[in-house]
């Protein structure tokens, strides 16, 4: 069912507990603990967190001011460093780009094995699924958490006969429970015109959020192809927060990350959803205003 969803043969997917679990497996078995694994900073926790977990050392690159990959100074640190294994959230998370393909292409040519994290396709339409089924130093990893089902913790991973076989010996018997699998399985089959009208009702969404965003004077929006946006303003990220709190809205504070400073995010939702953020926003910024 997850093969037909995805269009691959059963033979080139492993689902695992979330693709969380995907992460952990692959920063198990790819090279051996003391090769470095490559990241660019700010992206998705888990790929750190994994690392950590097995003392596994850490080659990180801070985005350009695009919050797309630097290049030439990744290049220059996989030559020095070493690293062997690579994740790269494509879109990103939290910053909502996708980066310059060939940069990605460009770097692996270095002899990096590289886990392109997919958890918001649906959202962006754009993949390496193909170079996952025909390399062997490629993966995709998606997941069902971004469309409606995170607590259900299924999350796949697209790749190489020869890859699944290697990695599926890190995995544990019977990961994915039994309810899950049945509940996934309605979801991409009887649900699955309800999630498709979601998903277009989400991307058309961000797009008016987007250009709301834009005509709003104080608010600095950036271009997304996930379902949330990535905003900064002038104000202290947290007070700002608070004051959207007040009005009902929560939305995430990420201007702790680096390259982020005041800098929030916020999930797409509903249209009246959507509206009610815009209005908390407008007011919190007036407050805001009046306050500095
Ligand atoms: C949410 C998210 C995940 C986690 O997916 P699960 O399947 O819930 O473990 C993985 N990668 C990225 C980039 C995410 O944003």
């Amino acid at each position: 069912m997850l093969a037909e969803y995805a269009g691959v043969s059963e033979e080139n997917l492993l689902v695992g507990n979330g693709s969380d679990e995907l992460i952990y497996y692959l920063t198990l078995a790819v090279g051996e603990f003391y090769m470095p694994v490559f990241i660019p900073v700010p992206t998705f926790p888990m790929y750190e967190i994994s690392a950590s977990l097995f003392g596994r050392p850490l080659v990180s690159v801070e985005l350009d001011e695009h919050f797309d990959l630097p290049l030439e100074e990744s290049l220059k640190k996989v030559e020095e460093e070493k690293p062997v294994l690579a994740f790269f959230a494509y879109p990103n998370n939290p910053t909502g780009n996708l980066f310059t393909r060939y940069k990605i292409e460009r770097l692996r040519e270095e002899g990096l094995f590289c886990v392109v994290d997919e958890a918001y396709y649906e959202y962006s339409g754009e993949s390496f699924k193909d170079e996952a089924l025909g390399r062997t130093d490629t993966v995709v990893l998606r997941t069902l958490s971004k469309i409606g089902m995170a607590s259900l913790r299924v999350g796949y991973m697209i790749a190489h006969e020869a890859v699944v076989k290697e990695i599926k010996k890190a995995k544990l018997p019977f990961n994915v429970s039994g309810p899950s699998q049945v509940l996934a399985r309605v979801l991409l089959t009887e649900g699955r015109a309800f999630l498709e009208e979601k998903v277009k009702e989400v991307v058309a969404e961000r797009e008016r959020l987007f250009d709301e965003l834009s005509k709003m004077p104080l608010v600095e929006v950036f271009p997304s192809r996930a379902n949330f946006l990535l905003f900064r303003t002038p104000f202290p990220a947290r007070e700002l927060q608070q004051e959207l709190l007040k009005r009902g809205v929560l939305v995430r504070n990420v201007s702790y990350l680096p390259k982020l400073s005041r800098c929030l995010r916020v999930s797409v939702g509903k249209p009246e959803e959507n509206d009610a953020f815009l209005n908390a926003l407008d007011e919190s910024l007036k407050a805001l205003s009046e306050r500095y």
